[in-house]
């Protein structure tokens, strides 16, 4: 699971930064809450999706066909907005040319 990234606390070293403080949080004390842990996106429910494309009829009906990022590479089915959305997306990053010198993994 993805770790929050916490931002740094400062450290208190006056009666104005605690006054300051005091005023934005309306005098409460205490420790906030611990930050709800979620996932970074949550993982689609539907069996086909994501299924390679196999003929023309999609395996749910109202599925989409999206394609691979290169040429020729396999089109795949998915749920028509929100994981669409997220293949076409990849697909995109995928697409764009290293610069030389660049990471690849
Ligand atoms: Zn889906």
């Amino acid at each position: 699971m993805p770790q929050r990234r916490v931002r740094p606390k400062l450290p208190e070293v006056s009666e104005a930064q605690r006054k300051s403080r005091l005023a934005w949080n309306q005098g409460l004390t205490g420790t906030s809450r611990p930050a709800v842990e979620r996932p970074a996106f949550e993982p689609c429910p539907a069996d086909d999706c994501g299924a390679p494309v196999v003929g023309r009829r999609p395996p749910t009906a109202g599925m989409v066909q999206v394609r691979g990022a290169a040429d020729g590479a396999a089109a795949h089915w998915y749920c028509p907005v929100r994981c669409a959305a997220i293949a076409r997306t990849r697909a995109e990053l995928r697409a764009i040319p290293l610069r030389p010198g660049g990471e690849n993994r």
